[in-house]
């Protein structure tokens, strides 16, 4: 069983964040450092720890990470301009809570992606 994080308590609302958008699958709040002027963390309900953990039975909460970030990169007024969406995975991929989560990212032009 994997160790539950901050997260799941901002989930269950046991700490606060500033929420933007919660159902029974995902649930969206501010980043508490934010790395853009819009930096939304859209995460599933449910504790996967990292990419690496997805499973068949995850679908339908991931692909609701895709539908809120729509939403509410439309609602934060950045969609025409356009934005990023990040999951980072282990220590490589630069992960530092282990449940998994969706950053959107925008509000102004965020360059290239990586560097080698
Ligand atoms: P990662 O590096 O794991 O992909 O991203 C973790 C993100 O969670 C970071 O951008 C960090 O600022 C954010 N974060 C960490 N702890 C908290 C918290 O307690 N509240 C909120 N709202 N964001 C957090």
């Amino acid at each position: 069983m994997a160790e539950e994080t901050i997260f799941s308590k901002i989930i269950r609302k046991e700490i606060p964040a500033q929420i933007l958008y919660q159902d029974d699958l995902v649930t969206a709040f501010r980043d508490i450092s934010p790395k853009a002027p819009t930096h939304i963390l859209i995460v599933p309900n449910v504790l996967i720890p990292t990419v690496n953990d997805v499973e068949p039975e995850h679908e339908a909460a991931l692909g609701r990470l895709f539908t809120v970030a729509r939403k509410l990169a439309a609602e934060a007024g950045i969609a025409e301009d356009g934005y990023r969406l990040v999951m980072n995975c282990n220590r490589h991929g630069g992960q530092e809570v282990y449940h998994i989560h969706m950053h959107l990212l925008g509000g102004k032009s965020l360059g290239a992606l990586v560097s080698c």
